[in-house]
């Protein structure tokens, strides 16, 4: 976050490790095990490449829910919001705390949207949130028999 002037306290290392690894785009959002266990729970997966548009274009045609573009967006916001207040209150970063946020971020969003695809979300998060006990690939499978169902945003 240096090149991008965000870098307030002078250090490059990425505060969500303690591996020591530099804190650029591509770790703090998208590989690093904090964002990863993120994305996961929401079943976007990256294929990181070196440009960030083909990045978000493999992302969008893998993911099997509905409104790629503001659930990804949502998600990026809350773990850079995790980051910034370790950064900057000293508040430890929470997985739990981010999927709350996150969720809360969409739901905001409901009254922008239209109703099919307001819709479309809250079935999606109300799959996610049930999906806790289920292994990634059930998860997946279940996904999958949802977005042959619905309508793809
Ligand atoms: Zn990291």
């Amino acid at each position: 976050m240096d090149r991008r002037h965000c870098n307030r306290s002078n250090i490059s290392t990425c505060r969500l490790c303690s591996v020591g690894m530099l804190e650029d785009c591509n770790h703090l959002f998208f590989s690093s095990p904090f964002s990863a266990r993120c994305w996961n729970k929401i079943g976007i997966q990256w294929k990181l490449t070196v440009d960030l548009k083909d990045i978000i274009i493999h992302a969008r045609n893998s993911f099997r829910g509905p409104a790629f573009m503001l659930i990804f967006t949502c998600a990026t916001w809350h773990i850079w919001k995790q980051r910034n207040d370790l950064v900057f209150d000293r508040e430890p970063y929470s997985f739990r705390r981010w999927f709350i946020c996150f969720r809360q971020e969409l739901v905001y969003h409901y009254p922008k949207l239209k109703e099919n695809i307001r819709l479309a979300i809250s079935d999606w998060l109300n799959l996610i949130d049930n999906s806790l006990s289920y292994s990634f690939f059930q998860k997946k499978t279940l996904m999958k028999a949802w977005t042959s169902s619905q309508l793809i945003c």
